[in-house]
């Protein structure tokens, strides 16, 4: 580690160097934790001024740093910026003629320059490499460092070189910056740059209060088009009067093209914008956007980065793209001149099995490698717990992205937010008190035992975990007796959604209170959630009834024998394999409740597997096959004995 310098250098003289007045919101957090930790992940959106961040701890820091970048277009701009302001910098990459190259090799091993941009191709010559050996480097920055991870599109094989190299400058300071905010991107950042998974990490900039977010799920085709024409006069006005603009994104070429149709038709100045259409007529569109001889271009999601103006005020999906992440791009291009507007989500329910085999498919339809299939689909099955969750849409997106920083407790005005301020909506102090009961209840079996437990608690049902741990003789045990499980359950669900609960543990995945939960607990923060609606107890024994007998030797219904034991444990090894193979955490490949579950039924089919509590359709289509392979292999008795 390197040792921080013992004294903080004035950053605000730094910055006027710079020409700036101010640092923007994180900047200063940025750098004095760099200069203090000498490590640092920033996760700020493009254009958020991360390059400061190194630029300015550069200027003031004896030596020459390195940047690495893939951006090479750029660099001749910010070399020029730099040696303008009177740091000299420079760069290298294969653009670069021979002789100058040889040239600017010399100037650096002499110490002329503060700041080298490097392309990643020269990282891997041994021109540079030998030329490490005689720097004198305060700190190396990696910029778009999410090109270390191949979980995204942009994976450049020669960042994996990058550990090596900062292996070779241990005294040197690490800032990785991205705009790449999924956190297990960030994790994977760390590991591969040889960095401690305790690196601080600062995720900053994203918050959008201005766009009023709007999710709406399970409506039919007709009743969506209804809530997208209604979406475009709340924000443009009359079609013959429209204000400002829309962006529509549709989910596949003809539907681009058949919904600009059908706007225009209403009298909409609409155009479809996609990949398909030939260059001109596309720079037409384009233009026509720009000029505002158009109010709303219907795009795909895949190509909607030509179009851009600052007063959209609405962006609406016909379908969902890939990923929270995705989404919030994309409904970024709304108000950006910082006025208010919408962003309208719609959930066709025949979207995830479209999805599915989008993401099996792959660009040139070859076959995807199962892992990053399943890294698609969770990714995509996120952006759904989004769309379902009960709380603020603005906070939880930022959640998601772990810029808690920024978080409202509430923007006001999301769908989320609006029916919690609606007059039918339960009174706040009752939701607070179940919320709040509910929390406690994962207060008492905290890192102990999973959801399940917590909600046993809190109907105060018989559980011999309860009673071993005495927890049945609390005053928690029963509180929230008159409710359902399955509406406890998504009660709870939502409180996880919410960022108040979460989960621990590989092999057997524990419940935590998390610090914001324990604030919601004690009424230190506000409890607003949305609850789940009531749903109709499920008759006594009507699962059971659907249920076919298991194979011979089944023990009776819900009994819990060796054999099940035996079952149990080479289901829970193969979810464990399941897990680490789709770096997943095991829960979310299977609860251990569905596992159990299993070895009671010992399912054959796909059908019968849906059967087990928490299968549903999309798990059991993902990891069914192995699932009922392990209990085949058990009814077959070729099961190897676990252990
Ligand atoms: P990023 O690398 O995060 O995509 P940049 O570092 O290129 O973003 O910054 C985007 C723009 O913001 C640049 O034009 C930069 O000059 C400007 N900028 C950065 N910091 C400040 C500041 N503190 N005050 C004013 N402008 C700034
Ligand atoms: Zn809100």
């Amino acid at each position: 580690m390197p040792v921080s310098s013992p004294t903080t250098p004035d950053l605000g003289v730094g910055l006027a160097r710079f020409g700036f007045a101010e640092f923007r919101a994180g900047q200063r957090e940025a750098i004095e934790t760099l200069l203090r930790v000498g490590r640092l992940l920033l996760v700020a959106p493009t254009g958020g001024g991360k390059s400061l961040v190194y630029q300015l701890p550069a200027a003031l820091l004896p030596g020459t740093s390195l940047v690495v970048s893939p951006l090479i277009a750029l660099m001749n701009d910010q070399v020029r910026g730099l040696d303008a302001v009177g740091i000299p910098a420079t760069f290298l990459a294969s653009t670069v003629a021979a002789a100058e190259l040889r040239r600017r090799f010399r100037a650096i091993a002499r110490g002329d320059y503060r700041l080298v941009y490097v392309a990643p191709e020269r990282l891997v010559l041994s021109g540079f490499r030998s030329l490490l050996r005689d720097l004198n480097c305060p700190l190396v920055a990696v910029d778009e460092a999410h090109c270390i991870s191949d979980w995204g599109h942009d994976f450049r094989p020669e960042y994996l070189e990058i550990g090596s190299i900062l292996g070779e400058l241990p005294e040197a300071r690490v800032l990785a910056c991205t705009a790449t905010a999924t956190p297990l991107v960030r994790d994977e950042i760390l590991a591969r740059l040889g960095l401690a998974p305790d690196t601080p990490q600062l995720v900053r900039g994203f918050a959008r209060p201005n766009l009023r977010l709007h999710v709406r799920e399970g409506l039919r085709a007709r009743e969506r088009r209804d809530a997208a024409d209604a979406m475009l006069e709340r924000a443009l006005g009359k079609p013959e009067a429209a204000s400002g603009a829309a962006i529509v994104y549709a989910p596949t070429r003809r539907a681009s093209e058949a919904e600009a149709a059908r706007l225009e038709a209403a009298g909409w100045r609409a155009a479809p914008y996609h990949a398909g259409m030939v260059g001109p007529r596309r720079d037409a569109v384009q233009n026509a956007f720009l000029d505002r001889t158009l109010d709303v271009v219907v795009a795909t999601n895949a190509f909607g980065m030509g179009i851009d103006r600052a007063d959209v005020r609405a962006v609406i999906h016909l379908a969902p793209p890939g990923s929270l992440e995705a989404y919030y791009q994309e409904v970024g291009r709304a108000g950006r001149d910082g006025r208010d507007a919408f962003g309208l989500l719609l959930l066709p329910p025949e979207d995830a099995p479209r999805r599915r085999s989008l993401i099996q498919r792959d660009g040139d339809g070859g076959a995807v490698a199962p892992d990053i299939v399943a890294h698609k689909w969770e990714l995509y099955l996120e952006l759904l717990r989004w769309a379902q969750g009960g709380s603020c849409r603005h906070d939880a997106i930022l959640r998601y992205f772990g810029d808690e920083a920024e978080a409202l407790a509430g923007c006001g005005h999301c769908d989320v937010c609006d029916r919690l301020d609606a007059p039918e909506a339960a009174d706040p102090a009752q939701v607070s008190e179940l919320v709040r009961k509910g929390l406690s209840g994962i207060a008492r079996v905290h890192r102990r035992f999973g959801l399940r437990a917590a909600v046993q608690l809190l109907r105060g049902q018989r559980d011999p975990r309860l009673e071993r741990s005495g927890l049945d003789r609390t005053r928690t045990f029963g509180v929230l007796a008159d409710h359902s499980e399955e509406w406890l359950l998504r009660l709870l669900q939502r409180c996880v959604v919410a960022g108040w609960v979460s989960f621990d543990g590989e092999e057997r995945p524990v419940v935590l209170l998390t610090a914001t939960g324990r604030a919601v607990m004690r009424g230190e923060r506000p409890a607003r959630i949305v609850l789940p609606e009531a749903v109709i107890a499920r008759a006594p024994g009507a699962r059971g009834s659907a249920r076919s007998r298991p194979a011979d030797g089944g023990s009776g219904d819900g009994e819990w024998g060796a054999a099940e034991q035996t079952l149990f444990d080479a289901l829970r090894a193969c979810r464990q394999e399941i897990a680490r193979r789709e770096g997943i955490p095991a829960y979310r490949a299977a609860h251990d409740r569905s596992l159990r579950d299993i070895a009671q039924l010992r399912p054959r089919t796909p059908e019968e597997l849906e059967l087990a509590w928490g299968m549903g359709p999309a798990k059991v289509a993902k990891f069914g096959p192995e699932l009922l392979a392990v209990v085949a292999r058990f009814a077959s008795g070729s099961l190897d004995s676990p252990g």
